[in-house]
């Protein structure tokens, strides 16, 4: 079973960390998944239905001239006391034929007991109903409502996002980054402090209400208030774990460059994460703001040379308060705040 659900992650994630929690796959389309078979839950559904025509069979009444499958001796042979109580008013099911229940028919047994605990249990219907029944419960309640913010996904998706950055915004929505209060419960770790602060490191902790974090997004405030001329508050912890915008009544252009800006300091937070926590580096929040003003350099160098030049100053160009182009020459106008 582990070995199947290795190849299926090789198969659908390569070498990239896995974007959505793997229960996801198993939705269907519609929900945001991709239908992927849940092997156990299908295993299960065969065996249930097994039973269910096992207990079935048992209404079939004397005269009917129908005779049952071969099958039908053995599985009435191993069918004893137990799942008598499961054929209506009948006593047909006569005394046991074993007193404990073996491997498949024991391992049968539980599964269906277990199965009628669901609410809406109708063993009779047809497998794959009873497959569907038995993935909504191993279906967690979702992180983020799909449906209900198409705008987030929408933000993420930019082809001005760098691929880096979009991966970790997709996976920070999505509530599987390996934060040090996931990675406690499997024993992976042997503390949950944060590594800037004592406090749990959960992933609101670490994007918003560490000191850390603080700080940074007080910066970046700053930071987009010179760069948009125009006062730009605090973002809010829905703005930064969805993704949406605070600038209302801008353009489509400001908005995209915003979200290059903002989805590359949160890149930025979680790496450097990684650093202090994996590569003991000595950690200070002006190191980390010159850092990310670096990344924005060089990304619009590198965007000057890839881009075609109208494209490029469309956005970059914005305001001139990040870089100008003056005869064709690049002047970047960013400064280290
Ligand atoms: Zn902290």
């Amino acid at each position: 079973m582990n070995h199947l659900l290795k190849c299926t992650n090789v198969i659908l994630w390569g070498k990239t960390p896995p974007l959505v929690q793997r229960v996801h796959l198993f939705c269907t389309p519609d929900d945001g998944g991709i239908d992927l078979i849940h092997v156990l839950s299908r295993s299960s559904a065969f065996i249930i239905k097994h039973v269910s025509t096992i207990i079935n069979l048992y209404h079939v009444s004397d005269d009917d001239e129908r005779p049952p499958p071969r099958w039908f001796a053995l599985a009435r042979y191993w069918l004893g006391l137990q799942l008598k109580s499961f054929v209506k008013g009948s006593t047909r099911p006569g005394g046991p034929h074993a007193e404990t229940l073996q491997g498949f028919h024991d391992h049968a047994y539980k599964l269906f007991k277990d199965f009628l605990r669901i609410p809406t249990a109708r063993p009779s219907t047809s497998i794959s109903n009873l497959y569907r029944l038995l993935i909504s419960r191993i279906k967690q309640p979702r992180v983020v409502p799909l449906a209900a913010t198409p705008q987030c996904w929408i933000n993420i998706q930019h082809s001005i996002v760098s691929p880096a950055a979009r991966d970790l915004a997709w996976r920070l929505t999505h509530d599987i980054l390996p934060n040090a209060a996931k990675l406690i419960k499997f024993k992976a770790i042997a503390s949950p402090a944060c590594v800037f602060c004592a406090l749990d490191e959960t992933v609101e902790h670490l994007f918003i209400t560490c000191v850390f974090a603080r700080d940074m997004w007080t910066r970046f405030a700053q930071l987009c208030s010179y760069v948009f001329t125009q006062q730009v508050n605090l973002l809010t912890s829905a703005e930064i774990i969805l993704n949406l915008c605070p600038l209302q009544q801008c353009s489509d252009i400001v908005k995209t460059l915003f979200m290059l800006l903002f989805t590359e300091l949160k890149h930025l937070l979680w790496t450097h994460r990684c650093k202090v926590r994996f590569e003991k580096l000595a950690h200070s929040n002006v190191a980390v703001w010159r850092t990310f003003i670096c990344r924005i350099i060089n990304r619009c160098k590198a965007d000057f040379f890839r881009f075609p030049r109208e494209y490029f100053k469309l956005y970059w160009c914005l305001n001139n308060t990040i870089c100008a182009v003056v005869d064709d020459e690049l002047v970047i106008n960013l400064q280290y705040m």
